[in-house]
């Protein structure tokens, strides 16, 4: 792993980063058969540590697997957190993974649960300060799958990314940056790894959860902020055409935070008149959601 990267196990022990942790035959390795969260580490804390911890227990939960020991979890956040700001210093920003497999094939009554921490990639932290360019690609799914088919664990956040990632391959390939997935009726779902905002006017608009949507806790801390400074909000279904026409689209998340989207399938974007307002309140999000 890359230099001033932290790994705790939850018995609270930091493990030297390049030595092995897993067994050959973890199930998170080899079937992508667990969760995860990842979470930003700033001055040696870890922001919406409870938001977070919350989502991996919905998720285990949608997997059956245990439900997390909080206590446990909750010390190794703060440790591994701790440790990244003595390597790295309190300045840098970490990216805190939370990892939590069903274990052994061969003892799957024991998960595995491990906490890393490593830089914030360069890759986020060019989107935060330039935006991206993205291209919109068909998720193949209705917004009606995610409530009547639970299997597909749509509201779970699962170590199962490789069709993200592959997304994101395709982007690159097509010279652009990211991907805002839609539905198989035409709906605006989501980016691989954030939220899909958008300004009409004054007002910000993200998609519903219903609609097969991973829950990001961090459009709920751009919101709650929001609310806080009387900036208008909606969670209403988004169409391609909202994507061209509107006062911004940003895709929001915990490590990029907020990544302005100034093309879209190879055009560029109106100005974002609220940029900076969204940028603020989300930092403020971020600092006050427990
Ligand atoms: C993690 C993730 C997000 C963003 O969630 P945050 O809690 O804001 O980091 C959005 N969509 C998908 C598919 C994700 O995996």
């Amino acid at each position: 792993m890359a230099d001033a990267s932290v790994v705790v196990t939850l018995d609270g022990s930091a493990h030297d980063p390049s030595t092995p942790l897993l067994y050959a035959d973890d199930l998170g390795a080899v079937r992508g058969d667990g969760c995860f969260e990842t979470v930003l580490v700033r001055g040696g804390r870890p922001l919406k540590a409870r938001a977070h911890l919350d989502r991996l227990a919905g998720s285990a939960a949608a997997l059956g697997l245990p439900a997390p020991n909080d206590g446990a979890w909750w010390a190794a956040m703060e440790r591994a957190a701790v440790l990244f700001a003595e390597a790295a210093g309190e300045g840098v920003d970490g990216a805190l993974r939370l990892v939590y497999t069903r274990g052994r094939e061969s003892d799957p009554s024991t998960p595995t649960a491990y906490v890393t921490v490593s830089p914030v990639p360069e890759r986020a932290l060019a989107a935060r300060r330039d935006g991206v360019s993205a291209i919109t690609l068909n998720r193949g799914y209705s917004t009606e799958l995610a409530q009547n088919a639970p299997w597909l664990l749509m509201g779970a956040k699962t170590l199962s990314y490789a069709v993200n990632m592959a997304a994101t391959r395709y982007a690159a390939e097509q010279g652009a940056d990211d991907v805002i997935f839609t539905s198989s009726e035409g709906r605006v779902l989501e980016a691989p790894r954030a939220t899909v905002v958008i300004a009409r006017g004054r007002t910000l608009v993200t998609p519903p959860d219903e609609q097969g949507i991973l829950p990001g806790t961090s459009v709920r801390a751009l919101f709650d902020a929001a609310h806080d400074k009387g900036v208008e909000t909606a969670i209403e279904p988004l169409f391609p055409v909202d994507l061209v026409m509107n006062d911004g689209v940003w895709l929001i998340s915990s490590i990029t935070l907020c990544a302005r989207v100034h093309t879209l399938n190879g055009r560029a974007l109106p100005d974002a008149p609220m940029d900076e307002t969204v940028r603020s309140l989300l930092e403020s999000g971020i600092e006050n959601t427990p």
